[in-house]
């Protein structure tokens, strides 16, 4: 048994304060100031049985996600670009769909055979957030792929309750196959779907939603937006290719800053014009490149306009709040994807149809070859790079 795993040296950087947390977990908060010189290694998983409560999964899909690759690239010192929470090492692999190939005596609602996707974020459902309904912000968190061993391999174990499953989208694209692919794409739709519905509560039908960059969770976000009823949807996007993606994933209009720019305009102009100078009602960052977003979409505000962060960056953004005054404007933060019915609605919303994200996968590698399929992703040409088990 097989995974492919990261490994890093724990080296904090000079300044950093490693906390008793750290400490005593061995798990980075802030993971790029802590893990130095990152390599992926193909690894023996461990074998044991699957607990009471847990079930042996057959990953059949997993994507790369650009959490991914920022463990894999580096800043000039050596140190991971990934700015989370993360033990390591570990194997990776958090976007994946799977096939029950063994069931502890306690688990109720899965057999063998059943295809599932799984929930990445481990909460305990002890601890006060948990407890109080906030999944996402678990004290005792756990993530497949970031600080447990993740599906990048041809086994793990996790706990019944954190898979959904998919026999749905079996139905839905025709094979199983299809299926797998499209059920290893409800994670990062997830995270999608939680920031902008649950967290930001949505728009009205009609409104008007902004994307900014549209890797897998942009896609998510504009085909989710669709889905929810926007009049209009525009994004926005460096890469030519992944905004031609963007288009057929629903999105009516998508820019590139850069060219815009180049021609003396930019987003928030773009977005005033086409809303007829009303501003967008729900803006989504999934750039990861909030200081040069958020000043944008602070001039693009509808009045009760939202704005929700879900792309990741270590660093402050400038924000001009007297806009958000004028505006009755807010910022969501958001993390994660647990809780709140989130997996079984865009479960539903793949099975319907009305969200149909297998457009966005550009490239398969098998899992003999997750390394190059990581290596792929960095150079950021794919949609999404898929790692296929047979
Ligand atoms: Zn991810
Ligand atoms: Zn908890």
């Amino acid at each position: 048994m097989k995974g492919l795993a990261v490994e890093a040296a724990w080296e904090p950087r000079a300044g950093y304060r490693v906390s008793e947390f750290e400490r005593r977990t061995g798990k980075a908060v802030t993971g790029n100031s802590v893990w130095r010189h990152p390599k992926l290694r193909f690894v023996d998983v461990a074998e044991g049985p699957p607990g009471p409560k847990e079930v042996r999964l057959r990953p059949r899909a997993c994507g790369v996600c650009g959490s991914d690759v920022h463990f894999y690239e580096t800043d000039p010192d050596g140190y991971m670009l990934y700015p989370g929470l993360t033990k390591f090492p570990t194997i990776i692999g958090h976007e994946f769909s799977g096939e029950v190939v063994e069931a502890g005596p306690e688990v109720q609602d899965l057999r063998v055979g059943d295809p599932v996707t799984v929930e990445e974020m481990i909460w305990c459902g002890e601890c006060v957030p948990c407890r109080n309904g906030w999944p996402n912000q678990c004290l005792n968190l756990e993530e497949i792929g970031f600080t447990i061993p993740g599906a990048m391999a041809d086994q793990l174990v996790v706990g019944a309750k954190y898979c959904w499953p998919i026999g749905a989208l079996m139905k839905t694209y025709g094979t199983a196959e299809a299926g797998f692919e499209a059920g290893a794409l409800c994670e990062p739709t997830s995270v999608a779907y939680n920031g902008m519905f649950v967290r930001a509560e949505g728009f009205k039908p009609g409104g008007i939603v902004a994307v900014y960059g549209t890797g897998p969770i942009g896609f998510a976000a504009i085909a989710l937006a669709r889905a929810a009823g926007a009049s209009k949807v525009v994004a926005f996007e460096v890469s030519p290719f992944r905004r031609e993606l963007a288009k057929k994933v629903g999105a009516d209009e998508v820019h590139s800053p850069v060219e815009l720019e180049k021609a003396g305009s930019s987003p928030h102009e773009v977005l005033m014009d086409a809303s007829h100078g009303a501003g967008a009602d729900l803006q989504v960052e999934a750039a990861g490149a909030m200081n040069r977003t958020v000043p944008e979409m602070e001039q693009a505000l509808a009045i009760g306009g939202k704005i929700v962060i879900i792309g990741r960056a270590a660093e402050r953004a400038p924000m001009y709040l007297e806009s958000f005054q004028t505006h009755a404007a807010q910022v969501y933060g958001a993390q994660g994807h647990s809780g709140y019915g989130t997996f079984q609605n865009v479960i539903r919303l793949m099975a319907s149809g009305r969200v149909d994200l297998r457009p966005i996968i550009t490239s398969r590698y098998p899992l003999a070859q997750a390394n190059a399929a990581v290596e792929k992703a960095s150079k950021r040409q794919d949609g999404k790079v898929m790692i296929k088990m047979a």
